[in-house]
C-alpha cells in the first residue's frame, strides 16, 4: 500500500494547497499525533487540506490507490479513529477559518476548526452555539455525532442549531446540505457521525450567551458519594432552564479555592453553571448547601470562554485513554450503589465518571428529526473515561472501565450510547442499538452517498 501511494504522492503534492507529508518528510510524526498518547500509528501519506477541492482529490486519491481513508478533525476520538496505518490521513486542521454574521446570528466555520476557535470568533459578539466542554475537541467529530456541553439544556445539541453543511462525498462531489437541499443527507450527518462524508464547513445558528456566566462547583469525599447522587436527583428535578448541572466523580484540583488536605483528593463534584440571573443561580447553590453541606465551594461570575477551557489542563493532550459511554434514564437507588461502589477502584487521579444532564430544549426536538443516537426522554449521558499518565494505569483503569460498564448496562437504557462514546472497533450491536429504529434509514442514505463504505472509521453504518 505504501508504494501504490509513493507512486501517485508527487501528483497530490503539485494538486493540494496545502502540504502533503510522506513518512519521511519533516513534520510528519506531529501531524500523525492524536489526543490519545495510547494511539501510535503510522499513515503513508497525510494529506493537510486547505480547500473542499484538496479534500475532494484526497477522497479520490485514496479511493483510486485502495488506500484506507481517516479523517482528523480535532483528533480528540479516543479510539483514534482520526489516523491509519498505512492508509492516508485527510488533516482537516488547517481548515480551520470562522466567519460571524453577528446580525443574521451565523457563524460559517471550517471543518477542522477546534471548539476554542468557535467561541473565541462567537463570543466577540456575545454569541454562542452549543458544543462541548473542552475547547481542544475538534468541532467537526463533536458536532457530527450530536455535540453536548454546558448549554445543551437551554438551546439543544450542537446539530440542533445547525443550519446547512458544505460535504464532500465519497464519489469526490462537493455537496451541500441544509433542510431544503439534499436534505437526507442533512438528516444523517446529524447524529450519524463522519459516515456519509468530509464535512469542510458548518453554518450554526448562534444565540445570547455570556460574555459573563455564573459558575458554581460543590465538592464532597468519597464516603458521601451516595448523598450526592441523591441530592443531584432532588435539585435536578426544580433545575431552572437557565441553569446547567454535571455530575462528576473527579479528583479535587488543586486550585486555590481548594483547602489543602482535599487537593488530588477523589470524590464527587456538581458543577452548576447559570445563563440567566445571578440571583437564580445563588438559589441553586442555596438548595444544593442546604440538602447537603459540600466538603468544598466555589461560586463567581467568569467569562464563557473561561468556562469553555476550565478543563483544558486535566484532559490535556497526551493522556493514555480510553472510554465507554451509557444513558441513565434516573439515578435509581441500584445505579447509585453501583456507581458509588465502582468509582473507589480506579486507579488514576486523572479518570473520571461524568453525567452530562439532557433535559428542556433538548428534549424539545422531536425524535426523528436527526439521526442523533439517543432519546430525547429526559436523561443523563454518562461517560466513564480513563485517563492515565502511563501505559501501566491505562491497563488498569481500562478494566475498571469495562467492569464498571458492564455492572452498570442492566440500570442504563442499554449497550447504546451517544456514539461519540463508542472509542471500541467492530462493535457493531453497540452502534444500531445506539440508533435503535433509525439504523436502517441511515443504512440506506449510506449506500446512496458511500456504498463502497470509504468512510468506516467511525462507529460505522454498514450501507444497505
Ligand atoms: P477526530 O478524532 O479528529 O474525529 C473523530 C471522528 O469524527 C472521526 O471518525 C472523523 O472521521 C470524524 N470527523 C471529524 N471531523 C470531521 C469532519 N469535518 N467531517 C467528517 N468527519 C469528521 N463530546 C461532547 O459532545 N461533549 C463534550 O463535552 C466532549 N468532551 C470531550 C472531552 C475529551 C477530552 C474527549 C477526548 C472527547 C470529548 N467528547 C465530547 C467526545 C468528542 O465529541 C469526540 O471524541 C469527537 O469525535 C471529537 O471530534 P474531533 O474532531 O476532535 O476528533
Amino acid at each position: 500500500m505504501t508504494q501504490l501511494a509513493d507512486s501517485g504522492i508527487g501528483d497530490l503534492r503539485t494538486t493540494n494547497e496545502g502540504p502533503v507529508l510522506g513518512p519521511d518528510d519533516p513534520g510528519y510524526d506531529e501531524a500523525r499525533l492524536v489526543w490519545n498518547a495510547a494511539i501510535d500509528r503510522h499513515p503513508a501519506v497525510i494529506v493537510r487540506c486547505r480547500s473542499a477541492a484538496d479534500v475532494s482529490r484526497a477522497v479520490l486519491f485514496a479511493r483510486d490507490h485502495g488506500l484506507e481513508i481517516a479523517v482528523r478533525g480535532g483528533a480528540h476520538s479516543p479510539g483514534g479513529s482520526s489516523v491509519v496505518d498505512d492508509g492516508l490521513m485527510i488533516d482537516l486542521s488547517l481548515l480551520n477559518e470562522v466567519t460571524v454574521d453577528p446580525e443574521a446570528k451565523l457563524a460559517r466555520i471550517g471543518g477542522g476548526a477546534l471548539l476554542g476557535q468557535l467561541d473565541a470568533a462567537t463570543q466577540e459578539y456575545g454569541l454562542a452555539t452549543p458544543a462541548g466542554m473542552i475547547s481542544h475537541t475538534g468541532v467537526g467529530g463533536l458536532t457530527l455525532g450530536g455535540g453536548m456541553g454546558w448549554l445543551t439544556r437551554k438551546f439543544g445539541l450542537s446539530i440542533d442549531n445547525l443550519e446547512s453543511v458544505q460535504i464532500v462525498t465519497a464519489d469526490g462531489e462537493i455537496r451541500r446540505a441544509s433542510e431544503q437541499e439534499n436534505p437526507e443527507l442533512f438528516w444523517a450527518i446529524r447524529g450519524g457521525g463522519g459516515n456519509f462524508g468530509v464535512v469542510t464547513e458548518f453554518e450554526f445558528r448562534l444565540h445570547e450567551a455570556g460574555p459573563m456566566i455564573q459558575f458554581g462547583l460543590a465538592f464532597w469525599g468519597l464516603e458521601q458519594g451516595a448523598d450526592v447522587l441523591r441530592t443531584a436527583r432532588e435539585v435536578v428535578a426544580k433545575l431552572p432552564d437557565e441553569v446547567n448541572i454535571v455530575i462528576g466523580a473527579v479528583n479535587a484540583p488543586p486550585a486555590p479555592f481548594v483547602p489543602a488536605e482535599y487537593h488530588f483528593k477523589p470524590g464527587y463534584a456538581l458543577i452548576v453553571t447559570g445563563f440567566g440571573s445571578a440571583e437564580e443561580h445563588a438559589q441553586v447553590m442555596d438548595e444544593i448547601r442546604s440538602a447537603l453541606p459540600p466538603a468544598v465551594e466555589f461560586a463567581s461570575p467568569m467569562p464563557y470562554v473561561a468556562l469553555q477551557q476550565m478543563l483544558d489542563e486535566p484532559n490535556a493532550w497526551g493522556f493514555h485513554a480510553y472510554d465507554k459511554g451509557f444513558y441513565l434514564d434516573e439515578f435509581t437507588d441500584e445505579a447509585i450503589d453501583v456507581i458509588t461502589e465502582h468509582v473507589p477502584l480506579k486507579a488514576s487521579p486523572g479518570s473520571v465518571v461524568l453525567f452530562y444532564r439532557l433535559d428542556k430544549a433538548f428534549s424539545t426536538v422531536p425524535e426523528d428529526a436527526t439521526a442523533f443516537s439517543g432519546s430525547r426522554a429526559p436523561g443523563w449521558a454518562g461517560f466513564i473515561v480513563a485517563v492515565c499518565p502511563t501505559p501501566e494505569l491505562l491497563e488498569h483503569d481500562r478494566a475498571w472501565t469495562r467492569s464498571f460498564w458492564d455492572a452498570l448496562v442492566p440500570m442504563s437504557r442499554g449497550i447504546g450510547s451517544y456514539v461519540n462514546a463508542i472509542s471500541d472497533a467492530g462493535v457493531d450491536d453497540r452502534v444500531r442499538a445506539s440508533y435503535g429504529s433509525k439504523y436502517e434509514r441511515l443504512a440506506a442514505i449510506k449506500a446512496t452517498y458511500d456504498p463502497q463504505n470509504l468512510f468506516h472509521r467511525n462507529a460505522n453504518i454498514k450501507p444497505a
